[in-house]
């Protein structure tokens, strides 16, 4: 199956959660919204000053252009009507006066004894921002599903809200599989390896701000793994696995979510990364992946995250992709379509020597995934596609 096909039919069965809170603005950030936010104001709120300088009225300088000031508003502070004939002394910010129409620039101005005079061409109207120029009041300012970034925060803050309603975070399992693995900090006795996966799991879902539970390490045996996937279903909103989806014979999640409830299992058209599961434990949406550190950190960016953003109630979930020149060679067209671990530098990117499915330090040093069609080849200056790794965290 191509991976836009099974992220399509991920997708489709994705059904946002409905639970919502109330969240101070601040602690806002990284939350999806769950409802529109509607301005109760203007912004800005008044016809206001967009450079240091003067306030006139465009229609006196047909007297020759000099000018009495008569005024001085500083941002914050209201002016009165400003009397014809003459200037406001106005800074950035503050509120034109009433009659006023048209802010000269003070570089466009020369001091005549008490006023000014005005030495550039002017045009009425110029240098003032109007009521309402960046959010009208009564309009949508973010709408319903969008995951707030920092610039969002400050947007809600402009219009004066204080707090938001968000959908609530995920409760998210993760579940590590396999005889071979310990904890770190504990000695490792031969055929031991540290597990990393629960690691790297842990921290890409505690980025999108999601509530992690540690399902442990469970053995390769068919009971255990259907009991612990069992314990966790009914604590949690999702489980993630890794490992033991193969089709060897210490691989049990497979069997093991068959019988306590769905399982799609997809020989999925993609490097690093088949086989990968996804189905239901007891009605918990379940996502099995595989065990190769590389392949975890690839197939949950790709195919886990747009699952997991839709269900957390989010609009977009799609990752970007871009563009660069390859600074690489790529002469074994594959059948799969791969995802190599790849670092964009300036305008090229190169890739990690080594791109096998085991080697986590691969991931480590990468800030991108070189998409790589089935059937392809690359030869250096070639474009190839990329998703760029910062789209993919948070
Ligand atoms: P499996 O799909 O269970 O056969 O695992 C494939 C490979 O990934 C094996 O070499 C495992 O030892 C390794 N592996 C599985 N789970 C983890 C984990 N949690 N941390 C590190 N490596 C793992
Ligand atoms: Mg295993």
């Amino acid at each position: 199956m191509p991976v836009e096909d099974a992220l399509a039919s991920i997708l489709a069965a994705a059904t946002p959660i409905t639970e919502t809170e109330t969240v101070p603005l601040l602690q806002a950030l990284g939350r999806v919204l769950a409802a529109d936010q509607l301005s109760a104001v203007d912004v800005p709120p008044c016809d206001n000053s967009a450079m240091d300088g003067y306030a006139i009225r465009y229609s006196d300088l047909a007297a020759g252009g000099e000018l009495a000031i008569s005024q001085r508003i500083p941002a914050g502070h209201m002016g009165r009507p400003l009397l014809a004939g003459t200037a406001a002394r106005i800074f950035t910010g503050a509120a034109v006066p009433d009659n006023a129409d048209t802010v000269v620039m003070q570089e466009n101005t020369e001091s005549v004894g008490d006023g000014i005079k005005i030495i550039a061409a002017i045009k009425a109207g110029q240098n003032i921002r109007p009521k309402g120029q960046d959010i009208h009041c009564g309009s949508v300012v973010i709408a319903k599903g969008k995951r707030l970034q920092p610039q969002d925060i400050g947007l809600l803050a402009s219009i004066g809200a204080t707090r938001v309603e968000v959908f609530r975070p995920l409760k998210v399992a993760v579940l590590s599989t396999g005889d071979e693995l310990v904890e770190p900090g504990t000695p490792l006795a031969e055929g031991q390896i540290y597990n990393s996966n629960r690691y790297t799991l842990s921290a890409l879902l505690a980025a999108m701000g999601y509530e992690v539970i540690d399902g442990g390490i469970v053995a390769d045996d068919f009971e255990l793994t259907c009991q612990q996937l069992q314990a966790l279903a009914d604590k949690v909103d999702i489980i993630i696995s890794s490992g033991g989806v193969s089709v060897g014979e210490e691989d049990h999640v497979k069997a093991a979510v068959e019988s306590l409830g769905e399982l799609g299992l997809w020989k999925l058209n993609i490097k690093p990364g088949k086989p990968l599961a996804f189905g239901s434990v007891n009605g918990t949406p379940f996502f099995g992946l595989p065990g190769n550190p590389s392949s975890v950190f690839v197939t949950f960016a790709l195919l886990a995250r747009p699952y997991l953003l839709r269900y957390q109630g989010q609009t977009e979930v799609a990752p970007v992709i871009t563009k660069a020149k390859a600074g690489f060679d790529w002469g074994k067209a594959g059948t799969r379509q791969e995802y190599l671990r790849a670092k964009v530098q300036g305008d090229e990117v190169i890739l990690y020597p080594n791109q096998s499915s085991g080697v986590l330090a691969s991931a480590s040093w990468a800030n991108a995934l070189v998409v790589l069609p089935p059937n392809t080849t690359v030869a250096a200056g070639d474009d190839v596609q990329l998703i760029l790794l910062a789209d993919l965290l948070g």
